[in-house]
């Protein structure tokens, strides 16, 4: 019966930006539960690299480019992927970017970039798979959300601003689609080692600072977000909606 909690056997998952970081991880994790999975990314090459990568895993993994900012592509790739692959029953809203500058000196247009990819991206994707399951009456969605959709730090204003946005959006979503059976949620990491914190990994001043500032007392490894990701798409979390589940060894327990 526990087991049967978390299977995601022949369950159907998108996860965007997924070619490497968190995305990858979490698809590696969700295709150990069972579940087909569909890598997304922008840069294909990259995209097919990490398609291969999991598939000698023995994972069952298809991909669709497009990018998550279009919503003219993120139509299309989506009717694609229902055609082409079959029925979404979960989604992974995972793409997103850093940018990091004092906020006087933030140019407009890379809070246009961030905004799109951080935010709209998860009302364009997330809107046209709902399309899909609102009729079908079943799906799971998991909003990558964050520590600083709760926390600010110098530098990373609009990344914050982006990522509470996404906290609300889930909520949102959450209270428009829960009728229909299905459940929105967030998933926010703390610190993990990616291609996106690497400068921040090299920093020994920021690494001693986050050590020190941490609960846990280390950085996260990324494997250690896979259990709540199974959790948020399975069954066992039938009843968990608009919820913002922390993976960040206490960060945002403290002061
Ligand atoms: P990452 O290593 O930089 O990977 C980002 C992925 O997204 C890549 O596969 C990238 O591929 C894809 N992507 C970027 N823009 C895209 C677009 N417009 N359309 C489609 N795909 C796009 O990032 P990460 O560290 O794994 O972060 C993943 C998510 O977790 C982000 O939402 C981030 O904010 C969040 N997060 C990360 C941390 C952390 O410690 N790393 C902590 C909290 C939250 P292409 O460039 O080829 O498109």
């Amino acid at each position: 019966m526990t087991a049967a909690l978390f299977d995601l056997s022949d369950r159907i998952a998108l996860i965007t930006g997924s070619s490497q970081g968190i995305g990858y991880t979490l698809a590696r994790g969700l295709s150990a539960a069972g579940a087909k999975v569909i890598l997304n990314a922008r840069n294909q090459e990259k995209l097919e690299a990490a398609a291969v990568r999991l598939r000698s895993e023995g994972a069952t993994v298809y991909t669709a480019s497009f990018d998550v900012t279009d919503q003219r592509a993120v139509a299309s790739g989506i009717a694609e992927i229902e055609s082409s692959v079959g029925e979404l029953d979960i989604l992974v809203n995972n793409a997103g970017i850093q940018r990091r500058m004092p906020l006087e000196d933030f140019p407009a247009e890379t809070w246009e970039e961030l905004m799109r990819t951080n935010l709209d991206s998860v009302f364009f994707v997330g809107q046209a798979v709902a399309r899909q399951m609102i009729p079908r009456k079943r799906g799971k969605i998991i909003n990558i959300c964050s520590v600083q959709s709760e926390l600010g730090r110098p530098s990373i204003a609009p990344y914050t601003a982006s990522k509470g946005a996404v906290k609300m959006l889930t909520k949102g979503m959450a209270i428009d689609w829960g009728k229909h059976n299905i459940q929105v949620n967030g998933l926010g990491p703390g610190y993990f080692k990616t291609e996106l914190t690497e400068a921040l990994v090299k920093d020994e001043d920021f690494t001693a600072w986050l050590v020190g500032r941490t609960p846990s007392g280390r950085w996260g490894d990324v494997d250690e977000l896979i259990g709540a990701a199974i959790f948020l798409a399975s069954p066992a979390s039938s009843f968990v909606n608009g919820h913002v589940l922390y993976v960040d060894g206490g960060v945002t327990a403290t002061l």
